[in-house]
């Protein structure tokens, strides 16, 4: 029980010798803190596994969190281990310029260094239903650049069903300034400047590996989008939206 389940998992995870002060962990409970060995950690879920339902269920919120991403984690430290001079860098600026990365590296980087970046956000982009709310900033943003919040929600929504494969479907800020409507395969990031192939800032993104969503939805990857519009966190794009616009 308590931390049990996620590290028998993955089977990779250290737990510290602090964890008898850690909170207990358990259906109803926010995300404890999973530790792992190394320089990047998982960060713990912003709100309760089932705080999503019903647009996701709990007991995918816990693969997707506590396997996947944990996995995702631990496999970036393990590359980092082969590239002890990379260790200095926060993901941001291992992603941004992946080509340059050297070659034994690289992949592992991009694959698990991108899911890395890419569940952190996307963890952050949701919130229970009716939580949140758009700035007007982001608001007047989206109107302007696509019509209205509805339109760009069906342009979004086909963009995301197109994804061919494993993929992520994205509104970034692009360095021109633009909100663009975009989508990335496997676990590239919009950030990944030198392989993107429309680079930019996320605003928003949507995760729709069929590891996200089967278990409730099973090859129904539509009814996964259209339900998790729900979900989304308005503040954090919003917050994203004006921090991509300043930088
Ligand atoms: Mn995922």
């Amino acid at each position: 029980m308590l931390l049990g389940s996620a590290a028998l998992a993955t089977g990779l995870m250290n737990f510290p010798r602090s964890l008898a002060a850690a909170p207990a962990r358990s259906e109803g409970t926010k995300d404890a803190m999973i530790q792992i060995d190394g320089v990047f950690q998982p960060a713990p879920l912003p709100y309760a596994y089932e705080a999503l339902q019903p647009s996701i269920d709990t007991e995918t919120m816990h693969l997707h969190h506590d396997k996947h991403y944990v996995t995702y984690t631990n496999n970036l430290n393990t590359a980092l281990q082969q590239a002890p001079e990379l260790k200095t860098k926060n993901i941001e600026q291992l992603l941004s310029s992946i080509k340059s990365l050297p070659d034994p590296v690289r992949k592992a980087i991009r694959n698990n260094g991108g899911g890395y970046y890419n569940h952190g956000l996307f963890w952050r982009m949701m919130a229970p239903k009716g939580t949140t709310k758009a700035s007007d900033e982001l608001t007047a943003a989206i109107t302007k650049t696509f019509g209205g919040m509805n339109s760009f929600q069906e342009k979004f929504n086909k963009e995301a069903a197109s994804v061919f494969g494993s993929g992520w479907a994205w509104m970034i800020l692009t360095p021109g300034g633009e909100l663009k409507i975009t989508s990335t395969p496997n676990q590239d990031s919009p950030i990944m400047q030198d392989v993107a192939e429309v680079p930019g800032k996320p605003v928003l993104g949507l995760d729709v590996w069929e590891h996200a969503y089967y278990l409730k939805y099973k090859n129904v990857r539509a009814d996964y989008i259209k339900s998790w519009w729900d979900v989304v966190n308005w503040q954090t794009a919003s917050d994203l939206y004006a921090k991509a616009k300043t930088a």
